[in-house]
């Protein structure tokens, strides 16, 4: 759920992010599609809750014609709580609370995987998986950014933190982190840029600016336009394809599709380090961006099955 300009914007953004969707599904070889469903919100200011409560349930009616070829989940804008409301018209919903016997808010184990990722990354750019002494900046303090960076400092991380929301600021000085603006954390001089905000902030212009060694983050569709890949490459920017980052949250919602276990969500979740370091040696292999090499092992396991 979120605000967007116009409809065409928001359609526009559903389409990406289902596109995403299906990389992530196939890398994470999950037997999983992708779609992504978008609820446009009214903009600054929110709506009364009874709008918000009317617009999940017209939502959920798109799901449930849908008929089980479109399962929907909590993402941005929305939270477990959402979708015990969507489960009030359609069965075709994850990411219900542990109570309601579904997995929970996936953003803890998006977390997990976040974290894993950046130790395959740093093994990759530093020869260490280590996280200790490392610097990261960690942009967006939500659901998942605020996660990863109170694993990352646990890990020994030293951190610089920011948000567009100041509120968050208390985070940070309750992690000792520094604190700075989202614009300056994009081109702080660190060991590892953590985009856990929205995506499309990787251009021509910012690419040229940044001054890290990695980039691992959660956000969605980090780069502009594919081309983008290419020129983190050629400034020797190792950085991690998205949609291979963030699956941990799909990872664990999958599990619920065969009797949940946590357990076992976690070892797949964590296994997301060994499926970058392939993809990594792929790349290196066939002389090209991890992003082309990702998307390789995706459409291979696309056309296997
Ligand atoms: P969230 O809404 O909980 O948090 C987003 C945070 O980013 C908020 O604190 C917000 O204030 C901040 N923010 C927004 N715009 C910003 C900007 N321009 N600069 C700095 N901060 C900004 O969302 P989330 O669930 O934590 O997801 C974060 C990202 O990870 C999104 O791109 C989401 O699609 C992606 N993702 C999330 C999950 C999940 O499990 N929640 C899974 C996969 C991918």
């Amino acid at each position: 759920m979120w605000v967007y300009d116009d409809a065409r914007a928001a359609l526009r953004d559903a389409l990406r992010l289902s596109r995403a969707m299906t990389y992530k599904a196939a890398v994470a070889d999950l037997p999983l599609g992708g779609g992504k469903g978008v609820i446009m919100a009214t903009p600054a200011g929110g709506w009364p809750s009874d709008r918000r409560h009317a617009a999940l349930l017209d939502f959920a009616d798109t799901v449930a014609a849908l008929d089980g070829r479109y399962i929907t989940a909590e993402d941005v804008g929305t939270s477990s709580r959402d979708m015990s409301v969507i489960a009030q018209r359609t069965r075709h919903v994850a990411g219900l609370s542990r109570r309601r016997g579904g997995s929970g808010d996936p953003s803890a184990f998006t977390a997990l995987g976040v974290e894993a990722a950046i130790q395959a990354c740093c093994e990759r750019a530093f020869g260490s998986d280590s996280l200790r002494g490392r610097t990261l900046a960690v942009i967006g303090l939500g659901h998942v950014g605020s996660r990863v960076a109170t694993r990352c400092a646990r890990a020994g991380a030293r951190l610089l933190l920011s948000d567009v929301d100041q509120g968050k600021r208390r985070f940070a000085e309750d992690l000792r982190a520094r604190w700075t603006a989202p614009e300056r954390a994009l081109e702080s001089a660190v060991d590892v840029l953590v985009p856990c905000a929205l995506g499309g902030f990787l251009d021509d212009r910012t690419v040229r600016r940044l001054q890290c060694r990695v980039i691992a983050g959660a956000a969605n569709n980090q780069l502009a336009d594919d081309r983008i890949a290419d020129l983190l490459a050629a400034r020797g920017i190792v950085w991690a394809p998205d949609f291979v980052v963030n699956a941990g949250g799909l990872i664990n919602i999958a599990q619920e599709l065969d009797g949940y276990d946590a357990a076992r969500a976690r070892r797949r979740v964590t296994g997301i380090a060994d499926t970058l370091r392939h993809i990594f040696d792929d790349a290196e292999s066939m002389d090209t961006t991890p992003l082309t090499a990702a998307m390789e092992l995706a459409r291979k396991r696309l056309v296997a099955r």
